[in-house]
C-alpha cells in the first residue's frame, strides 16, 4: 500500500500538499485507494476522498498500531569525510532496521558541527523517503553530532565495530532479550589507538565482521542489519 507523509489534519480528514502531493500524482493514486498517512508520528490507514491541484483530501480509517521491532539500535556514526557518504548511511540503515542515527565526532571524521546542522534537514527527508519505501513503522530518528569521548555504555549491549581489534564476531553475542543496542562505526580512517582504547575501557565490545575490512557505510549497514538478523523475533 502507497505511503505517504499528510501536511494537516482538520477532524477526521487528513491532507496532503506540496511537493508530497505532486508524489500522490505521479503514483497515480485514484479516488477511493486505501493509503497509509503519517501525520505528528502516527501512521493512519485512510481513503482518498478528492484529489486536486491543492491537495489530497484523505479520510481516515483508522490508526494503524505501530510495532517498533527490537533491539532499538542507536548506531554512533563517526562521520566520514566525504559529508555525502552519510545521506547513503541515513537511508541504508533506516531499511534494514537502525532505530536511531547519532552523527559522531572522532579525530578523523569530518569536523565542521554547522556544515553538519546544515545537513541536518536533508537527512531527516532522507529518513522520511526511506520510512516511506520500507514501510518502517517510524522514520529513523536523527540525534544531535555528538563527540565520541561522551559516549556511554549505557545501552544493553554496547559494541565498537573494530577492523583490526575486535577479537569477537556478531554471533558471539547473546542477543536473546537485548532491547537496546549501541553500536559505534568509525569514519573512513578508523578510530585512532586512544579512541579505541577509551571505548573499550567504557565497556563497548570490540567486534570484528568477517572476513575483509570494509567502508565505513558498508560496516555500518551490514552491523545494523546483522544484529536485527540475529535478534529474535517477538
Ligand atoms: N584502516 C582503517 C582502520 O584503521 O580501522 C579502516 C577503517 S574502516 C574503512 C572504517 C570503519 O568501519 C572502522 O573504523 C570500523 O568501525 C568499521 N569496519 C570496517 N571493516 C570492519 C570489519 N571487518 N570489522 C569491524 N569493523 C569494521
Amino acid at each position: 500500500m502507497d505511503r505517504f507523509i499528510a501536511t494537516k489534519k482538520i477532524g477526521n480528514v487528513l491532507i496532503i500538499e506540496g511537493e508530497e502531493l505532486q508524489h500522490v500524482f505521479a503514483k497515480r493514486v485514484k479516488v477511493g485507494q486505501e493509503l497509509e498517512l503519517f501525520f505528528e508520528d502516527n501512521l493512519y490507514l485512510c481513503s482518498l476522498e478528492k484529489l486536486t491541484q491543492k491537495g489530497a483530501f484523505c479520510i481516515v480509517i483508522k490508526e494503524i498500531e505501530l510495532t517498533v521491532p527490537l533491539p532499538l539500535i542507536t548506531l554512533y556514526q563517526c562521520v566520514p569525510v566525504e559529508l555525502r557518504t552519510m545521506d547513503f548511511i541515513v537511508e541504508k540503515v533506516s531499511e534494514v532496521g537502525a532505530y536511531r542515527l547519532v552523527p559522531t565526532l572522532s579525530k578523523r571524521s569530518f569536523q565542521n558541527i554547522t556544515a553538519m546542522n546544515k545537513r541536518m534537514e536533508r537527512w531527516n527527508r532522507v529518513a522520511l523517503s526511506a520510512f516511506k519505501q520500507c514501510k518502517r513503522p517510524k522514520p529513523l530518528e536523527i540525534g544531535y553530532p555528538t563527540k565520541l569521548e561522551e559516549l556511554k555504555a549505557d545501552a544493553d549491549l554496547n559494541l565498537l565495530l573494530d577492523s583490526f581489534g575486535g577479537e569477537k564476531s556478531l554471533k558471539d553475542l547473546n542477543l536473546n532479550g537485548v532491547k537496546t543496542v549501541s553500536l559505534v562505526v568509525g569514519p573512513e580512517g578508523g578510530f585512532t589507538r586512544q579512541e579505541s582504547e577509551l571505548l573499550r575501557k567504557r565497556g563497548f565490545i570490540p567486534i570484528k565482521l568477517y572476513p575483509y575490512i570494509l567502508r565505513s557505510e558498508t560496516a555500518a549497514l551490514l552491523g545494523v542489519g546483522l544484529i536485527m538478523n540475529l535478534s529474535t523475533p517477538p
